[in-house]
């Protein structure tokens, strides 16, 4: 089978291997019928995800149909339609029985599809821990509605879950990249009086506009001023960080409010600083990612009864054997896009 593999720092190709086979009596096998490319797929591209094993095949974010599996999965059965979890995790050790499962303790726990052993940018992916790791995807959702499930709406469910919104609060999402417009989607569910995105992209403000129009869009540099004149209490009374470029770590507790909620999902390249003298007193308290993605069932609900949608945040569509023009798009940002979908070759 076609599997794009990461081969060294700098280095990705789409090479012939075999496909996978059952390992462990927990594991399935799933024909991949769409996988997208995400940007943590360019970290490790460009050698800044030190886990990463070459020779791995990447992709962590993809739908499809369950091919076999193990003695020991009890959930599914070859056939059905599923939606992969990036995250691996035993349902069993204390951090995944209190749903910290970006803690597994298992030696392949976390994100390691894609990364630590073979993922899904390929016509088959083997899931260890499939009752855990696949989520059935209900009759009347498409594979492209599902897509995201695993990944970047599983990262902005738990972020607006764990970020105490309440009703009427000014919320603050920064970044309106992949991540940061699924982020908006599920913190749009938690009902908030107002929400502001900050990002310095005017297509992707433009896109924000347009697609969620109850939703205040402003550019970094007029951010803080922005945020104090469209909150009652001289802040955000919550920030999400999405963003994750030089400035947004800073920007996200300066626009916050005293006793607010920053939540910091971005992934950053270099450490951050966090000035406790200049923020003494404004007492906030800070959450930080790691996604625990083991919410699917729960997403795919809400995508089911409508109340969650990101089909529009696919705006390209490639085919497996031409995978590679897709991270020449998507890692140069051409074309306006978003998120890239990948159709196996049949
Ligand atoms: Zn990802
Ligand atoms: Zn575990």
């Amino acid at each position: 089978m076609l599997a794009y593999t990461y081969v060294k720092p700098g280095q990705f190709a789409l090479l012939e291997k075999p496909r996978p086979t059952l390992l462990h009596d927990r594991d399935a096998i799933v024909r991949v019928t769409l996988a997208s490319i995400c940007t943590s797929d360019l970290h490790i591209k460009h050698g800044s995800v030190p886990r990463a094993v070459p020779g791995v095949t990447v992709g962590h974010e993809m739908v499809g149909v369950v091919e076999a599996v193990g003695s020991a999965v009890t959930t599914l059965r070859p056939g059905d339609r599923v939606a992969v979890n990036v995250e691996t995790f035993c349902g069993e050790c204390f951090f995944c029985r209190n749903g910290w499962v970006n803690n597994c303790t298992d030696p392949n726990g976390g994100w390691a599809l894609g990364c630590r052993i073979d993922g899904g940018q390929a016509e088959y992916v083997r899931v260890p821990y499939a009752d855990q790791g696949l989520t059935p995807i209900p009759a009347g959702v498409s594979d492209r509605q599902a897509l995201l499930v695993g990944d970047l709406l599983a990262t902005g469910y738990w972020a607006a879950q764990i970020s105490e919104i309440r009703p009427g609060d000014t919320v603050l999402l920064l970044g309106a990249g992949p991540t940061g417009l699924c982020t908006l989607q599920c913190v749009l569910l938690q009902q908030p009086g107002r929400v502001i995105v900050c990002e310095p992209d005017p297509l992707r403000r433009r896109f924000v506009a347009e697609h969620y129009p109850q939703v205040l869009c402003v550019e970094p540099g007029q951010a803080p001023a922005f945020v104090r004149a469209n909150s009652a209490h001289g802040g955000a009374d919550v920030v999400l960080e999405v963003a994750g470029s030089r400035d947004s770590f800073s920007l996200a507790w300066q626009c916050a409010r005293p006793n607010a909620v920053v939540t910091v999902v971005a992934l950053y390249d270099a450490p951050q600083v966090l000035p406790l003298p200049e923020m003494y007193g404004k007492n906030l308290t800070f959450k930080t990612g790691g996604v625990d993605g083991c919410r699917c069932a729960d997403i795919l609900s809400l995508i089911a009864s409508g109340k969650l949608d990101t089909t529009a945040l696919i705006t390209h569509t490639f085919p497996l054997r031409d995978i590679a023009a897709a991270y020449d798009l998507f890692e140069g940002r051409k074309d306006g896009v978003i998120k890239i979908a990948v159709t196996p070759d049949g």
